[in-house]
């Protein structure tokens, strides 16, 4: 495949397919489904996208299944809740042309929650990649069930409401008119506890090793003994009642939150089969909601997930004690190395990406807290992208591929935006973006062709091709040249049959 949308950050499959179909200025979804899975898949548009091993071999294997399916699918925030079999399952299901039963066998169907899918954006996510990328994309994170606000911008999610949501479409969040979205959440009360699972949702889609360590370390029971309703590792069933009663009071109803906030018994349910076995397929958004309910945040997840690494947190929920994990206290000496060397980097580079954060993190983390807080960070700075010389390299790509398509000896391709679009070697998405390619813009208006002069050019190599054509009838060459209404003139015609003539002579 010549060209394929480079994949930005977080970008789910259905998008890569949207700006692909757009690039390609494909008339139907069948035709880029064609395209891109080698035939007509149905789960382009889900969770779980299949066909993934014939996209990875469109694209000459330079994205892997497992890449795809690790950066651009939202498997992996359902990873740590399978089994080792489930995932494999899945794995192997999404690489192949077929995924019936995928979503059974993960817990989708059974949950419900699959009749509040909707493509969903954040207006100021679209904003900011429109800034820096130049184009609108669909996010995994948003499309997660639960996740109604968006966990970095804390604004409330817009919804694609119907005919707009339809996958067929393949639209992209700025093709949307005002009438095809509305608002996910009507109730602006509940935007902070939404904004909380939010955040532990994005927290647990980075770290879904890190949520599987939990799981297995018993957090849940770890907070229900912090919260006093354990007892001798027995949940104590009234007291549960009791604060589930008070927490979800308080908790969020709309969409799919209305089927877990369902209050007693029903709502409590889910709770208790959670608790009981926390690693039998539940879906992601269960657990969630759940931590937010039990009052932990994504911090204390993380807190938790790095004080446990070691030692499994069942312990201290059988011995019902206060969790403390023996560590070994550097010294002063090694301490300032680690110190000296993250002061060292330059300011630009961020807190993050310097090779001791995570060390003073875990072992001098109120001095790493402290020095953050006083230095001014610099933002997060873009690749400056030089769009002058981009739109140069592609007049000159646009020149040779109308150039190719000329010079073919084949059948005559009319010189459209959509020929030309797709015969530039290079991903842009030029036709979308004026602003940035006003040559390339200039070169494709005088290079596409009319109707007129394409039957011209029709003309000329049905005559260069079959020889027999110049004695032909007017009627009969123009069928031969596939021409149903006839843009051009006798004149026009008889000085192409004299060209074509003279030329026969001279060779
Ligand atoms: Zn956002």
């Amino acid at each position: 495949m010549e060209f394929f949308p480079q994949a930005f950050p977080d970008e789910t499959i259905y998008s890569l397919a949207a700006r692909y179909h757009r690039l390609a200025a494909n008339a139907s979804y069948r035709q880029t489904s064609y395209d891109l899975f080698g035939r007509y898949s149905r789960t382009c548009g889900s969770a779980f996208p299949c066909c993934l091993d014939a996209l990875s071999q469109q694209l000459a294997n330079k994205l892997s299944v497992s890449y795809l399916i690790q950066a651009h699918t939202l498997l992996p925030i359902f990873a740590p809740f399978l089994s080792s079999s489930q995932l494999d399952t899945a794995i192997k299901a999404m690489s192949g042309p077929s995924g019936i039963g995928l979503k059974m066998s993960v817990g989708l169907t059974a949950s419900g929650f699959e009749r509040f899918g909707a493509l969903k954006f954040c207006e100021r996510c679209v904003a900011r990649d429109i800034r820096h990328g130049g184009q609108a994309y669909w996010h995994r994170i948003h499309q997660v069930t639960g996740v109604l606000v968006c966990p970095y911008h804390q604004i409330v999610l817009k919804v694609a409401s119907p005919p707009f949501d339809d996958w067929r479409y393949l639209f992209l969040p700025d093709g949307l008119k005002d009438r095809g979205f509305e608002d996910a959440v009507q109730n602006q009360n509940e935007i902070p506890a939404l904004t909380e699972v939010a955040q532990l949702t994005a927290w647990g889609f980075r770290n879904s090793a890190e949520v599987s360590k939990l799981l297995t370390g018993g957090l849940l029971r770890y907070r229900l003994a912090e919260l006093g309703i354990l007892h001798r590792d027995r949940i104590r069933l009234s007291l549960l009642h009791d604060y589930l009663n008070g927490a979800m009071a308080g908790a969020p109803q709309s969409r799919e939150y209305q089927l877990l906030n369902a209050g007693e018994p029903k709502g409590h349910e889910w709770v208790l089969r959670l608790l009981r076995t926390p690693r039998r397929s539940h879906h992601p958004f269960r657990f969630y909601f759940l931590c937010h309910l039990l009052g932990l945040d994504s911090e204390r997840l993380s807190n938790l997930a790095f004080a446990f690494e070691d030692q499994g947190l069942s312990t201290f929920v059988r011995e019902n004690k206060i969790p403390y994990q023996k560590r070994n206290v550097p010294g002063e000496l090694k301490v300032n190395a680690h110190r000296e060397r993250f002061v060292a980097y330059p300011e630009s580079t961020r807190v993050h990406d310097r090779t001791d954060y995570m060390w003073l993190y875990r072992n001098d983390r109120i001095w790493l807290t402290d020095y953050v807080r006083s230095h001014h960070m610099a933002a997060i700075r873009y690749p400056y992208v030089d769009w002058a010389a981009r739109d140069a390299e592609l007049v000159v790509e646009l020149q040779k591929a109308s150039d190719c398509l000329l010079q073919s000896h084949s059948w005559p391709i009319r010189i459209s935006y959509a020929a030309l679009a797709r015969a530039v070697p290079r991903h842009y998405d030029f036709l979308r973006l004026a602003t940035k390619f006003p040559c390339a813009i200039e070169t494709v208006r005088d290079l596409v062709e009319t109707e007129h002069d394409f039957q011209l050019r029709k003309i000329a190599w049905v005559f260069a091709t079959y020889p027999q054509a110049k004695e032909m009838s007017t009627s009969n060459l123009l069928r031969l040249a596939a021409i149903r209404i006839r843009r051009v003139s006798d004149t026009e015609l008889s000085m192409l049959l004299q060209g074509s003539l003279e030329d026969s002579r001279q060779a």
